[in-house]
């Protein structure tokens, strides 16, 4: 068969991510139609623009379109199946929320329109802003931040900043517990704080005693995560708020994943003095290379000067943007990601405080329901009830067969599963971090538990088989050290084309 007379593109069996579009070109072959010329034709006024060396593919459009479905079939999302990443929240995101952003009104609305012609949609950000506000017991939100991350470096400037406005300057350090997430310790370093480490208790807590000989007036703040990534609830927290508080220094709230207690705690009633959400996580607008995040940041009064322009404030027929008098500035162009901010809304509202709260509830009995099934064949390591997601080991397997983490993860995309976060948190060795989400039925639940159960099994019995995962996915293993030391990123044209 020749490449030309395949017309049904199987990602199993079709070469589809080495033959690029160019490979597949044959020149004259057209995609559209075009109506023959009913004008003179004319010399282009500058023979400059005309580029002799410009290669562009020339397929079918049937070509085009079986192509591209075809790369996309390759790819594993959140419709396709169940994704347990944990601490990333890789949940269902509603249809209704993509209705809703894509209305003319939202679609079609430019970022330099005058506030009068785009009342709808600074009312929009304003009733976001209320709502996440009344989420947190937070008194001010800027929904500026682009991502997470981007929310953990304004919250840390305007600790820094607030800090200086009060003569402060040296407080220096900031305390952050040793499961958190890579961005925190990221994020306070490039605000230029040195960062301290605060151990785990082995129930998974931060430690009280270590946290009381590390603080000291050279303490700006400390950043934790709640639910932390172990997937636990720090019973010590208003303790720890607290403390803090008495030394003069603040606590910045990592709210990434919300859908642990939505509806149940408040980060501002529990002492917090800032904290980030992620739209993106918890309130389930698409990422994962699904789409663009958004990481509002959300303040009690003392530090809404400070927040990221811009935000928006009047009322009905009067709303406009306001820059906050001591912002720390803009941490992107325009508005932040609106599209984001209209998805996010669309979920508050369509789900309203009892749907938000049911949210909590299901999120934490489908974790514990995945850990209950799955403790017997796998370490778990803080043997307490979890939050939104459960931390198991693979240290078992490991010691007794030689089959590491890694290979779990590979097997279970023979299975047919997106594999879990993997040696993270990276307190726990081997570890298998789940996060069902709230948004899975018991039947899903099962056939990932089964299967999670069964690759148990084949550890013991059948370790090899665990070892070369993945044997159905259209690539095996890739040799990683090869692929980021010597990467192929130039397509070159393996011949010239033949007509
Ligand atoms: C995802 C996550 C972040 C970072 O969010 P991004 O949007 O990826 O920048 C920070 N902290 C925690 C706990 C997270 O899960």
């Amino acid at each position: 068969m020749t490449t030309t007379d395949r017309t049904r593109l199987d990602p199993k069996t079709d070469d589809i991510g080495a033959r690029l579009t160019f490979d597949r070109s044959r020149p004259g072959r057209m995609g559209v139609l075009l109506p023959a010329l009913d004008v003179p034709t004319a010399e282009l006024p500058d023979s400059r623009f005309l580029r002799h060396d410009l290669r562009l593919p020339e397929l079918a459009q049937n070509e085009v379109i079986r192509y591209f479905l075809g790369l996309s079939k390759l790819n594993y999302n959140i419709d396709s199946g169940f994704y347990p990443l944990g601490s990333c929240t890789m949940k269902y995101n509603p249809k209704i929320n993509e209705d809703v952003a894509r209305l003319a009104g939202f679609a079609n609305v430019h970022p330099l329109q005058e506030p009068k012609s785009a009342q709808g949609a600074l009312r929009t950000m304003s009733l976001l802003q209320d709502a996440l506000s009344e989420i947190t017991g937070m008194d001010a939100v800027s929904l500026a931040p682009a991502a997470g991350a981007q929310g953990e470096l304004c919250g840390i400037l305007m600790i820094k900043a607030y800090l200086a406005e009060r003569g402060e300057s040296h407080r220096r350090t900031v305390l952050i517990p040793d499961s958190a997430h890579g961005t925190n310790p990221a994020t306070a370093a490039m605000a230029g704080f040195d960062v301290v480490t605060v151990p785990s208790t082995s129930d998974g807590n931060s430690d009280i005693d270590f946290l009381r000989s590390a603080l000291n007036n050279g303490v700006a703040a400390m950043m934790l995560t709640l639910p932390s990534t172990l997937g636990l609830f720090d019973p010590n927290i208003e303790q720890i708020a607290a403390m803090l508080h008495d030394h003069g220094a603040l606590l910045y709230g990592d709210g990434a994943n919300q859908n642990a207690f939505l509806g149940r705690a408040r980060f501002g009633d529990i002492g917090f003095d800032v904290v980030h959400l992620n739209l993106h996580k918890t309130f389930s607008t698409p990422h994962g290379g699904g789409g663009p995040g958004a990481g509002p940041v959300c303040v009690k009064s003392h530090l809404a000067p400070y927040l990221p322009a811009p935000i928006v404030t009047g009322d009905e027929g009067n709303y406009r943007l306001k820059t906050p008098e001591h912002t720390i500035g803009k941490t992107m162009a325009f508005h932040g990601n609106f599209g984001v901010l209209v998805r996010a809304l669309t979920y508050i509202r369509s789900l309203g405080a009892d749907g938000l709260r049911a949210i909590s509830e299901n999120a934490v009995i489908n974790a514990n329901y995945v850990l209950v099934r799955l403790r017997d064949a796998y370490k778990l390591p803080y043997d307490r009830t979890c939050l939104h997601e459960v931390v198991l080991s693979g240290s078992r397997q490991k010691a007794a067969s030689g089959v590491k983490t890694l290979d779990i993860a590979k097997r279970l995309i023979d299975y047919g599963f997106h594999p879990p976060t993997i040696y993270f948190p990276l307190i726990v060795d081997e570890a298998l971090m789940i996060e069902p989400t709230e948004a899975e039925g018991k039947e899903a639940l099962d056939d990932f538990c089964d299967a999670m159960l069964s690759i148990a099994r084949e550890s013991e019995e059948d370790p090899d088989i665990v070892k070369g995962a993945p044997h159905t996915a259209p690539l095996r293993r890739l040799d990683e050290a090869t692929a980021a030391r010597k990467p192929v990123l130039r397509w070159t044209p393996k011949a010239e084309p033949t007509s």
